[in-house]
């Protein structure tokens, strides 16, 4: 609740602001999957910063560590220097993450936010190339600066800037036109007629199951196809695993289930574990072409974030434990979305933890999003036109939140539905 004296405290906020114009109340302490408002009430988190807190808010482990880094007067700010967090993130990343999964990349520290990862992909891909064009997808979106604009698909973000949003192609998703036409022959067509206009690019960039484009999956099928296509070409593959990537799909990292290996993966959102900025550009070390600095930023080291990151990694991937309570909650959400969608008609999407619900009008979908917020839940709304609810959980939900959340949504949807016939 934002109380009347504060009021006009938030008159000097930019009109930009948005999540806060739905959720209205003034948020205050968290925990787990629980963000409590400063009158007391207490709310489910199934946005999670966006899939930035994929293991809840202030997880206590993560917080410990943070507290006794900084009451050891730990470097803070350190740019690209080397500090004893860096090179313990370095170390457990490469041993937990990589080397389990017989992966081979460098790590490039990018400025702190998703769309600084992109940007430095992009540039490397051109770079090593010495191509300019980029092909990204329908629906696809990777953040709000000049460069990952051009590649986002979304005509409200790309807005007045889209004269400058340029060097892209954009190719059909997989399923764009349906089950029945396979968008990576046509792609395939497109770079082999010399007259097809498109020019060869030096990176093809998508998300396995597009965030904010609806929840969209990419099948193996499909994916392999771009591989296989990208590879005869060469032409770069980037898989832009910002908000599907670090567990958020079932696997550390969203490709695995599509049994490809791209050229160059970025990561941002949940790497840090604790909601604390940082991205990273994964690369190819054939492609580590970069010269010192050519391309750089100052917060390149958040070392707030490499000391909970280095815990998260050994807390929740150094074993199968929790990859293996990843399944048993994804099925659980699966079959408990499946009654939503057998009672109800909507169709459900997406894998893992990272779900959909496509209610088809977005008139509808913000009545339910409105419902489920006066019932003590927070959830996004996505799509091209808005239409779908889209549940991003922390992976550490117990199985009660869990019920709680999807009987708070079975009841909005019966709700504003029957709402919505009486209009
Ligand atoms: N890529 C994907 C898939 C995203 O979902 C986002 C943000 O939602 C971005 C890139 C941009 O990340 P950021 O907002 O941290 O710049």
């Amino acid at each position: 609740m934002i109380l009347p004296s504060e009021k006009n405290k938030l008159s000097i906020e930019s009109n930009v602001k948005s999540y806060c114009n739905i959720f209205s109340s003034t948020f205050e302490s968290a925990l787990g999957t629980n963000i409590t408002d400063n009158t007391g009430r207490t709310y489910l988190d199934f946005l999670s910063g966006c899939g930035s807190l994929n293991y809840g808010h202030n997880h206590p482990e993560l917080e410990s560590e943070l507290l006794n880094y900084i009451k050891s007067q730990g470097i803070v700010m350190s740019m690209d220097f080397y500090t004893t967090s860096k090179l313990r993130f370095l170390d457990v990343f490469k041993r937990y993450i990589l080397e389990t999964r017989d992966l081979d990349y460098r790590i490039q520290f990018a400025g702190p936010t998703g769309t600084n990862a992109i940007e430095a992909a992009i540039k490397l891909a051109r770079k090593v190339t010495e191509r300019s064009n980029i092909l990204s997808f329908t629906n696809g979106f990777h953040g709000c600066t000049l460069g990952s604009l051009a590649l986002t698909g979304n005509k409200y973000h790309r807005g007045s800037s889209a004269a400058q949003l340029t060097h892209v192609h954009h190719i059909p998703y997989d399923g764009y036109f349906g089950p029945h036409i396979d968008t990576s022959e046509y792609l395939e067509k497109l770079l082999l007629d010399p007259s097809s206009g498109y020019d060869l690019p030096a990176a093809i960039i998508f998300e396995t199951i597009q965030g904010e484009g609806g929840v969209n999956m990419a099948s193996a099928q499909w994916a392999q196809d771009l591989q296989r296509i990208a590879k005869t070409l060469d032409i770069l593959l980037i898989v832009d695993d910002i908000q599907a990537g670090c567990g958020r799909s079932g696997n550390f990292f969203s490709f695995e289930a599509l049994d490809i290996e791209p050229d160059i993966v970025c990561l941002a959102k949940a790497i840090s574990g604790y909601g604390l900025p940082m991205s990273l550009v994964l690369l190819k070390p054939e492609y580590d072409i970069w010269d010192a600095g050519e391309h750089n930023g100052t917060f390149r080291g958040n070392n707030y974030a490499f000391v909970t990151a280095a815990k998260a990694i050994e807390l929740f991937w150094s074993g199968h434990h929790f990859q293996d309570s990843l399944i048993v909650k994804s099925q659980t959400l699966a079959q408990h979305l499946a009654k939503i969608a057998d009672q109800s008609g909507f169709q459900i999407k997406g894998r893992g933890l990272f779900k959909g619900i496509e209610l088809g009008q977005a008139k509808l979908a913000l009545a339910v999003q409105q419902q489920c917020f006066e019932s003590g839940l927070i959830l996004e709304i996505c799509g091209p036109k808005d239409t779908v609810i889209k549940l991003l959980p922390p992976l550490t939900v117990t199985d009660q939140e869990l019920a709680l959340a999807l009987s708070i949504i079975e009841s909005s949807i019966l709700f504003a539905s029957e709402q919505m016939a009486v209009l």
